[in-house]
C-alpha cells in the first residue's frame, strides 16, 4: 500500500519512547500495550509493537516474530484484566480496513458481551 509505512511522527512510536503520556498495561521486550483514549468497551487496549510496522500488510517472514509477541502478549493480558468469558482481538488494516493509525496495533476488547458480528 502506497505512504503506509512512514515512521516519521508516528503517535505509537511517540507513545512508545514515552514522549505522548498513555496508561500502560503491559510491557516486554518486544511489545507495549496501553489503554485506547477512546474505549468501545469496558476493557479497550492497543497491543503494539515496539518496532514501527505500519499495518498488517507489511508482515512477512522478518518480522512475522512481532505479531506471535503481540499474541503472547495478549493472553497475558486478558488473563489480568479478568476476561476469563472471552474477548475480541481486532486488526484495521489500511484506507478500507478503516485504519486510522499506521503503526500495527491489535484491539483487545472486553468486559461486554459483543451481540454486532460482521462475520
Ligand atoms: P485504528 O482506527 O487505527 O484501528 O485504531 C486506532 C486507535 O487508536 C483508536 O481506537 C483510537 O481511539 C486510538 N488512539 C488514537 N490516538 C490515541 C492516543 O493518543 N492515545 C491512545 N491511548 N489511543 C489513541
Ligand atoms: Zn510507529
Amino acid at each position: 500500500m502506497e505512504n503506509c509505512c512512514k515512521k516519521e511522527d508516528c503517535l505509537f512510536c511517540r507513545i512508545i519512547a514515552g514522549e505522548i503520556p498513555s496508561t500502560k498495561v503491559y510491557e516486554d521486550e518486544k511489545v507495549f500495550a496501553f489503554r485506547d483514549i477512546n474505549p468501545q468497551a469496558p476493557v479497550h487496549i492497543l497491543i503494539v509493537p515496539k518496532e514501527h510496522v505500519c499495518c498488517a500488510d507489511a508482515i512477512d517472514g522478518n518480522n512475522s516474530h512481532l505479531v506471535a509477541a503481540c499474541f503472547e502478549a495478549v493472553a497475558k493480558i486478558a488473563k489480568a484484566e479478568g476476561l476469563t468469558n472471552g474477548y475480541r482481538v481486532i486488526n484495521n488494516c489500511g484506507e478500507d480496513g478503516g485504519q486510522t493509525v499506521r503503526h500495527l496495533h491489535f484491539h483487545l476488547l472486553g468486559g461486554r458481551k459483543f451481540r454486532e458480528k460482521m462475520i
